[in-house]
């Protein structure tokens, strides 16, 4: 028996064209879930090492920070297999200007994605978990979940904002068969951090500041989200896991 196996399961993951949600939807198909692939722009590649391993990716193009097409995205979610058994709350985006510069249509895109697009989709994931006695949800959280950031007012919020909803929902649904974790993943390499990686000065000194001596990549978050996806975990709920090569430890 091995409690990481996921055949037979179908795993929802959000923002899936690149970056960490391809790595952990591919991660989830080599542990051997189907996968339900939502995303912004068309996530093809994800798709096909999807299928290069034999398992099913469907693919659903939406706009999640609109809040009125969420129901319309989940329900077309569980049309292909009848079922949602994990959902990984995973699209995010960051507006990065100093606070007090930084755009009110900034902060609302930021917190429509990164908060109330996990909430309502847990919500609807939840009550169709709620009816079938098991589930898993795995938001994905950040060090700006503990910690303030600098020039991101409206992310540090938001992923704050994910931790505290990730507590929220374990206790209220941890005694009906579902288990929501997060993952706070550190500095890693993709789109997301662009930004700070293309300033020398500060790649130089956060680099220094991990122990592990280097950035995280996607293939990092495939271990931590099949163990949170699979049995397991089944007895872990409410917690957020730190992937960050030791940064909170220092
Ligand atoms: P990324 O920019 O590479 O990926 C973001 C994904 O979200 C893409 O697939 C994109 O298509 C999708 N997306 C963006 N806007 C969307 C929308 N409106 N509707 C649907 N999908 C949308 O960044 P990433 O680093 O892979 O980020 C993934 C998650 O990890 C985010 O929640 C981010 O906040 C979080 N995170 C990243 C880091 C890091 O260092 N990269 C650290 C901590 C947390």
């Amino acid at each position: 028996m091995n409690p990481f196996d996921l055949s037979g399961q179908v795993a929802m993951v959000t923002g899936t064209s690149g970056g960490l949600g391809q790595g952990m939807a591919v991660g989830l198909a080599e542990a051997g879930a189907d996968v339900v692939l939502v995303s912004y722009s068309k996530p093809a590649e994800t798709a096909a090492a999807i299928e290069a391993l034999g398992r099913k990716a469907y693919i659903i193009e939406a706009d999640l920070s609109k809040e009125e097409e969420l129901t319309a995205v989940f329900e077309k979610a569980l049309s292909f297999q009848g079922k949602i058994d994990i959902l990984v709350n995973n699209a995010g985006i960051i507006r990065r200007t100093p606070a007090a510069d930084h755009a009110h249509q900034d902060w609302h895109d930021v917190i429509a994605l990164n908060l109330n697009s996990v909430f309502f989709l847990s919500q609807l994931a939840g009550r169709h978990m709620i009816e079938r006695g098991s589930g898993k949800i795995i938001n994905i959280a950040s060090m700006l979940s503990y910690q303030g950031g600098i020039n991101v007012p409206g992310y540090t919020a938001s992923k704050h904002g994910v931790a505290g909803l990730t507590k929220a929902l374990a206790n209220e649904w941890a005694g009906k068969g579902i288990q929501i974790n997060g993952i706070a993943p550190g500095y890693m390499e993709t789109d997301n951090t662009t930004q700070i990686r293309a300033d020398e000065n500060r790649y130089r000194d956060i680099t220094a500041r991990i122990p592990a001596g280097r950035w995280g990549t996607p293939e990092d978050l495939k271990g931590p989200v099949v163990f949170l996806a699979s049995s397991a975990s089944d007895y872990l709920n409410g917690h957020v896991l730190n992937v960050d090569g030791g940064w909170m430890a220092r």
